[in-house]
């Protein structure tokens, strides 16, 4: 715009100052033509005195009146001469005063010199008289005073002349120069105008459809650097917005894709698990009620059967827990009370509860008699239960099991170590994966990989982390933290750092 507007200006410039010359040099052409005009009324005039001057002294030395004839043309025409030269010169202040002072002169000359001079010859019939030398001289000293007053008169219509066609020069030669310049200017500002062009916008818009083309074959990380005009950085804006947007979106299918290929694959592992998992408690208990059915044991194996039956039941409840709380987990819909724990106390009930059905090991608790959290008790006691189950059944040979509840700055911090199976490398970091059961399914212990997946989800809706370490044929120590409850009221007391419970 800026641009445009310097480039109009200046072109209005040199139009209006070259306007200017040309009325300069066509006054300045009138002028000249008045001049030329002026100058032939003059030596018109001057003819008209010549012949003034010639037929009256033809006319008193010869005495004819022949020559009068031309003396009274000369008269009638001296009148419209000097009005013709009064005419012309009229803005001229110097020159009008000039032609005035010549008609009073040639007036004079006619009046107080020719017609007495003319009646002395034919009236008075004496040309000698007429003839003498005083008579000749006042003749001769009043023509000269008349050409001097002419040559005046054409002298300073000359410089006047002069004068104008000078100034009309210059004047010219002004308007060649700043139209030289301005042309000049003109021819630079277009130039900067089309490098302004070729950069500013025609290169972008350039880029941008290089971008489009970019885009179009599947390159969404295209983004087009801003500047240039503002309408160019308006337009790579809105490319880099629609790129963003493309990308994201882009981005957003994928992951979606991602997520559909995952839970295609989990419905397929938990068609496998449902398949394997609960088909051998199924076919304990069926087979087992049946033999009861059909035959006629004593009480003691009935008794021992029924338990058997007792037992996978539970196992299937325990495994429909497990798919519901997970169902629950995906769905959002785990719900969890936020009230004061002390999980002191929760560990050490935990833990009696397994050693009856753990006889092969010996489990060793140190915990804090007072860790304090804000959660759910129940769910966290199942996490709990879930790391000290794995732990026993992880751990078929036996072993110590170990486990500490401790505070560790503002977190209680609860660890379960057994001297189990351990974890191979390669299956650490997908522990956590529902599903995921790693060795345990070829070494046939029970389970639906469920476990640790719910117990992760638990233990981060309540602000905490989750983790462990193993060494493949070693053991493993699964550990969580949850932050430490805020102390309310009373100073906390002093406890030894653990108490052994068994
Ligand atoms: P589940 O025990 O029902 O298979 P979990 O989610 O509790 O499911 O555990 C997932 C997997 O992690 C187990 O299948 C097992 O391979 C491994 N795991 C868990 N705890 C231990 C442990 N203490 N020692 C060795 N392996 C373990």
């Amino acid at each position: 715009m800026l641009g445009s507007a310097a480039l109009a200006l200046l072109v209005a410039t040199t139009f209006a100052v070259l306007l200017l010359a040309l009325s300069d040099l066509r006054s300045s052409t009138n002028e000249g033509s008045r001049s030329k005009e002026v100058t032939a009324a003059t030596l018109d005039l001057q003819r008209v005195v010549n012949e003034l001057e010639t037929s009256l002294r033809n006319f008193v030395i010869t005495g004819d009146d022949r020559f009068l004839a031309p003396w009274r043309e000369a008269r009638a025409a001296v009148g419209p001469a000097f009005d013709r030269v009064e005419k012309l010169v009229a803005a001229e202040p110097d020159e009008l005063g000039q032609a005035a002072i010549l008609r009073g002169q040639v007036g004079d000359y006619v009046v107080n010199y020719g017609l007495p001079l003319i009646r002395i010859v034919r009236d008075d019939h004496d040309p000698a008289a007429a003839r003498a030398p005083v008579a000749t001289r006042e003749g001769l000293r009043r023509i000269d005073g008349i050409r001097r007053n002419l040559d005046q008169l054409l002298g300073s219509e000359d410089r006047l002349a002069e004068a104008h066609a000078s100034s009309a020069k210059r004047h010219a030669d002004n308007a060649v120069r700043v139209a030289i310049g301005a042309l000049a200017g003109i021819g630079l500002l277009l130039l900067l105008f089309g490098i302004f062009l070729a950069r500013g916008v025609a290169r972008p818009v350039r880029l941008v459809a290089e971008g489009a083309t970019r885009v179009a074959g599947g390159d969404l990380s295209t983004r087009l650097r801003g500047g240039g005009a503002a309408e160019i950085n308006e337009l790579t804006a809105a490319f880099n917005a629609m790129a963003r947007s493309l990308e994201h979106g882009k981005r957003e299918l994928e992951a979606q894709n991602e997520q559909l290929r995952q839970s295609e694959r989990l419905k397929s592992e938990l068609v496998s698990i449902v398949s394997h998992e609960l088909r051998t408690p199924l076919a304990s208990i069926l087979g087992y009620a049946s033999l009861i059915l059909k035959r006629n044991f004593g009480r003691e194996d009935t008794r021992r059967y029924v338990g058997v039956i007792e037992e996978q039941g539970r196992r299937l409840a325990s495994l429909v827990e497990e798919f519901l709380d997970v169902e629950r987990v995906e769905a959002g819909r785990i719900e969890l009370k936020s009230e004061p724990v002390d999980l002191g106390p929760v560990l050490e009930e935990e833990a009696e509860l397994i050693v009856g059905e753990a006889p092969k090991h010996r489990v060793e608790v140190f915990v804090r008699r007072s860790l304090p959290v804000i959660g759910d008790r129940d769910r966290l006691a199942q996490v709990y239960g879930n790391l000290l189950g794995n732990a026993i059944k992880y751990s078929p040979e036996g072993g110590t099991v170990t486990v500490t509840g401790d505070l560790a700055g503002d977190l209680v911090r609860v660890q379960v170590t057994d001297e189990g199976m351990g974890i191979a490398n390669e299956n650490q970091a997908r522990i956590f994966t529902k599903f995921f059961r790693g060795e345990a399914r070829e070494s046939g212990i029970a389970g639906a990989g469920l476990g640790l997946a719910v117990a992760r989800e638990i233990v981060e809706a309540h602000g905490g982390r989750i983790g462990f370490t193993s060494r493949e044929g070693e053991g493993s120590t699964f550990w969580f933290e949850l932050p430490r409850a805020p102390r309310s009221g009373a100073p906390a007391r002093t406890l030894p750092s653990a108490t052994a419970a068994d």
